[in-house]
């Protein structure tokens, strides 16, 4: 396992100071939360960098600079939305161009990518990265972009980016990771040479289910200058008050990640030892395919964890019984989530995509919260035995 904090700040210090400097007018600890669309200037062409909010924002700025540090980008913009995210990322391409894409991501990317990017003459190939020599295979003259997910949701299916990021330089293709389900505190993926790393803000990095927001790290001068425009021109940024909201998430990541991760160990070795539960998937459990590619590009194994009751009428009958833990959709936040992908997440995708993935109706997936953990081992307990 590497240590995370083996850099010089650590990730928690960094976490709490980057981008983080008390006000120097009053001596605040916290960046204030600058309400304000336009600025005052002194005179033509003299002003304190800040013009007009859609443009720039210091609360906004504060974000994008610690978000920037933590994935140890050189820049980060941040959107409205995970989806918004990715879309000003697809701005980057042109008509003609062509984007290959990890066939078991996020649901809504595909359904970006598709049903409207399409509509512009922008191509999208889907392909199972797990195996580095299948990307290698389907990348065109025309591959611009290689966008990847890891673990996938809900299989928790892993990808070698180090592998995928050297295949996609040897043909001059940008590689671009959904670190969502990581974050930064277990993941870096420009470490193993991503180019541009994604989050849906609105999970981990918020961590308290209370806003939505997206972003974009970069590691090149076009990154910055391309996704600052983009800012500038299609206008879906992240409000002054959501982005300090993630501000005040962020400070937390570090311990909260570690607790994440060790209620998700108990929790993933709990339900591989029960006689109710077929099949566990939780990359930090010796028994999934790929963990020693987990311990080695990841430095914790998370809170995300799927498991297989058999049918509907089993999920079903332990879902109707959670009392600690939520049903419902999203991930991340300090609160147990508990989900039916067949039903919610992947409902969409349609039964045939479903099996090809191995999404069954009696799966059941878990976001970990950081509750005290006997009592969700006490809540799946009493759920699990309804069945
Ligand atoms: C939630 C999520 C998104 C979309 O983000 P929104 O903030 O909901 O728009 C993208 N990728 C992953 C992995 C997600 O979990």
């Amino acid at each position: 396992m590497k240590d995370s904090n083996s850099h010089r700040p650590g990730f928690a210090t960094r976490a709490i100071h980057d981008g983080q400097h008390p006000d120097p007018l009053t001596g605040a600890v916290n960046v204030p939360i600058y309400l304000s669309s336009t600025y005052a200037q002194e005179e033509i062409g003299k002003h304190k960098g800040y013009e007009y909010s859609r443009v720039s924002n210091p609360t906004r700025d504060a974000l994008e600079t610690n978000l920037a540090s933590l994935e140890g980008g050189t820049s980060a913009h941040v959107f409205s939305s995970g989806m918004a995210a990715i879309m000003a990322m697809i701005t980057m391409l042109r008509s003609g161009d062509h984007v290959l894409c990890g066939e078991n991501v996020y649901g809504g990317t595909p359904r970006l990518f598709n049903q409207i990017v399409t509509r512009y003459g922008i191509e999208f190939s889907y392909v199972d990265t797990s195996d580095p020599e299948n990307v290698r295979r389907a990348i065109r003259p025309a591959t611009k972009l290689v966008h990847i997910e890891t673990p996938t949701n809900p299989i928790m299916t892993l990808s070698d980016i180090r592998a995928i990021a050297n295949v996609c330089h040897e043909h001059g293709v940008e590689l671009a990771v959904d670190n969502t389900f990581m974050s930064p505190y277990f993941q870096r993926p420009i470490e193993f040479g991503a180019d541009i790393v994604m989050h849906s803000t609105t999970k981990f990095l918020n961590g308290h289910s209370d806003g939505l927001g997206g972003v974009l790290i970069g590691t090149r001068p076009e990154h910055k200058e391309n996704f600052a425009f983009v800012q500038k021109c299609t206008g879906g940024i992240l409000s002054p008050f959501e982005c300090w909201l993630v501000l005040r998430g962020v400070k937390t990541l570090a311990v909260r990640m570690r607790q994440h991760d060790s209620s998700g160990r108990r929790i993933a070795e709990y339900l591989a030892g029960h006689s109710k539960v077929k099949k566990v998937y939780y990359p930090g459990l010796p028994l999934h395919p790929q963990y020693e590619l987990a311990k080695r590009q990841m430095c914790g194994f998370g809170a995300l964890i799927s498991f297989e009751t058999g049918s509907l009428e089993n999920a079903n009958a332990m879902l109707r019984h959670v009392k600690v833990c939520t049903l419902g959709e999203s991930l991340g936040g300090v609160e147990t989530l508990i989900s039916h992908p067949a039903t919610m997440t992947h409902a969409a995708i349609g039964a045939e995509a479903r099996a090809k993935l191995g999404i069954t109706d009696g799966l059941v997936r878990i976001s970990v919260g950081i509750e005290d953990v006997d009592d969700l081992l006490a809540d799946l307990d009493q759920a699990l035995a309804q069945i």
